[in-house]
């Protein structure tokens, strides 16, 4: 068996993509929302069967690996790696060339990862185990995070990763800068060469939804908190594997209680999200920095439409302005509002009363709540003045809002506590939209999307070919009725015609239809294998409940359907032939068309 066999019988379509999305069952199919255009109902539909994906809405589709490589943007062998690595399938005779530097990279780090961590468990390490323990966490947590800490050298890391070569390859001093863990020296001081990046400070290694490591943050030690110039903590730069905005810290362990608790806690630091998976809460992740951005919602909404934010947020207005707020509003995700006892983090909190940080997260308040008592406090709701200011900013946060619903119920909910009569309160909405360009005057909502919903406009016919095969791939026993009774010719559409012929050779040949081995007969026949797994999935998402009485049925219809439309086309075409015979005066043509056109009727 190849890698990439084994890769795919070990690993299971509906679960890899799982982990993208949300996915559910369909009958003998699973049905998503498709990833890769905008949609409002599921047209993104899997095969475990088949282990194939297609979505109905804009036609991509394909199998675990070209799933992976559009959603994740990779190359087929930065695809096979993470597949791999998933599969537990151990890749062997990787060559050189198709290594990408990227792969190179992610060994850099996955070493120096190794390297932090062992130091941190020699007497290197101990004052920061020390330090560590007072602040709550057990040997057991520094482990599974794979806490390290760096020498107090300038060059310990970079001596270590130059001599263990990977692959035969030594790393080059190019690669491990690349990997952001080495400064070059400053030539115009006299320099040459490179230095450490992490020097004498605790290692936290940020890790890739799959866990490999691809940066660090290095928290400077204790003792010289005071006088450190560095700052306390220090991060590693963007690099090829490494992109800030687009990485959750702690994701990789929490994925999975995201999902099963149906909600991501996103809280500002590490420690924070230690702490909280110590102490058993499993789905917690940190932003770097206090703004979520577009992707790391994104991110989050593979797993959950559900968000609790634990920030430290004084000022009610940061929320507004976050672009990841704005954009898990407009792509209606639930979000909520964890508010700890004044003064405390929550690694704090956690350590003094878990049972008070568990109820500070059961009594989680919707955003758009939080944001009206922030806006309102200390506010005098009596006087207009302060109604109208109120009413400006709520406005601005509802329409970020993308149900219509909700932002109905906000707008009522509004008008009770504004004392404002609420079809007034939707009016006056209706004005800030028009004078914040967000309606056009009297018109609909702008579109806002970039992405179309793709035209679904296959013509009628089209779509009962695609069903004629459907069904028979489901249920090819029908086969030799259908050859009975429908010729290839009678498609117009040249392509599902030729998959027809295709199809009805094959099985006169194998007297079955085994999908695997048809799809490798299509391929050699040139057929694009997309429109088989397309109609297959399209058999099971139709055609699965369906006895083999009912798809007989459903057979026949189709067929008397598809003649109907074969006939009328004919006809079509006949008439058209007859207009330009009668203008061109050619009556021997003219009375043959005419016969054509008596037959055509008559039959
Ligand atoms: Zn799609």
């Amino acid at each position: 068996m190849s890698e990439i066999e084994e890769i795919k019988s070990r690993l299971d379509i509906v679960e890899v993509i799982r982990e993208y999305m949300p996915v559910k069952p369909a009958g003998a199919s699973f049905q998503a929302l498709c990833p890769f255009h905008n949609e409002k109902t599921p047209s993104f539909t899997i095969s475990p069967d088949k282990q194939v994906w297609h979505c109905f809405g804009c036609s991509r589709g394909g199998d675990i690996f070209s799933f992976v490589m559009e959603k994740d943007n990779l190359s087929f062998v930065e695809a096979l790696r993470l597949l791999a690595k998933k599969a537990g399938v151990v890749l062997k005779g990787q060559d050189s060339h198709d290594y990408s530097q990227r792969n190179r990279l992610l060994d850099i780090m996955e070493l120096a990862a190794k390297y932090y961590s062992h130091i941190f468990w020699t007497e290197t390490g101990l004052a920061f185990r020390d330090y560590l323990s007072s602040r709550g966490l057990s040997e057991d947590t520094m482990k599974s995070w794979q806490i390290g800490c760096s020498q107090n050298s300038w060059d310990s890391l970079y001596n270590f990763l130059k001599t263990r070569p990977k692959e035969g390859k030594k790393f080059t001093d190019d690669e491990i800068f690349l990997a952001g863990l080495t400064v070059k020296k400053s030539p115009d001081k006299g320099g040459r060469g490179y230095y450490d990046r992490f020097r004498d400070r605790i290692i936290f290694p940020i890790s890739d939804l799959s866990g490999n490591p691809i940066a660090f943050t290095a928290r400077v030690n204790p003792d010289k908190e005071q006088t450190e110039k560095m700052g306390k903590y220090i991060n590693s730069p963007q690099t090829k594997v490494y992109d800030k905005g687009r990485v959750l810290f702690g994701l990789d362990k929490a994925k999975a209680a995201i999902r099963t608790e149906d909600l991501a806690i996103v809280v500002e630091g590490q420690m924070d999200v230690i702490t909280c998976h110590q102490h058993g809460f499993k789905n917690v992740v940190a932003s770097s920095g206090t703004a979520l951005t577009t992707e790391q919602v994104a991110l989050i909404k593979r797993f959950t439409q559900n968000i609790a934010l634990l920030f430290d947020m004084d000022k009610a207005g940061q929320l507004a302005a976050d672009r990841g707020i704005r954009e898990a509003l407009a792509q209606e995700m639930n979000i909520k509002i964890i508010i700890l006892a004044s003064g405390k983090d929550p690694a704090e909190a956690l350590n003094r009363d878990s049972d008070e940080f568990r109820r500070a997260v059961e009594a989680a308040k919707p955003m758009m709540e939080y944001y009206f008592e922030k806006v309102t406090a200390g506010l005098d709701l009596e006087q207009m003045e302060n109604k109208r200011s109120v009413s400006e900013k709520m406005f601005g946060m509802i329409q970020l809002i993308g149900s219509k619903t909700e932002q109905g119920y906000w707008l009522k909910k509004m008008s009770e506590a504004l004392s404002f009569f609420e079809p007034d309160t939707r009016e006056q909405f209706s004005k800030w939209q028009v004078k914040n360009g967000v309606l056009p005057e009297g018109g609909q909502r702008a579109v806002k999307s970039s992405v179309p919903e793709p035209s679904l406009a296959i013509s009628r016919e089209d779509r009962l070919g695609e069903r004629l095969i459907a069904i028979l791939v489901r249920f090819p026993e029908f086969i030799n009725y259908a050859t009975g009774s429908f010729e290839p010719e009678e498609l117009s559409n040249s392509l599902i015609s030729e998959f027809y012929r295709k199809l009805i050779i094959y099985y006169n040949k194998a007297a079955s239809l085994d999908y695997e081995d048809f799809r490798f007969y299509l391929q050699q026949e040139g057929i694009e294998r997309q429109l088989l797994d397309k109609l297959v999935l399209l058999g099971e998402r139709d055609f699965y409940s369906f006895s083999q009485e009912e798809a007989k049925k459903e057979l026949v219809n189709v067929i008397t359907d598809l003649k109907l439309a074969y006939k009328h086309n004919k006809m079509k075409r006949i008439q058209q032939a007859i207009i330009k015979a009668e203008k061109a005066g050619q009556t021997d043509r003219l009375s043959e068309l005419m016969e054509d056109l008596k037959n055509l009727t008559a039959s």
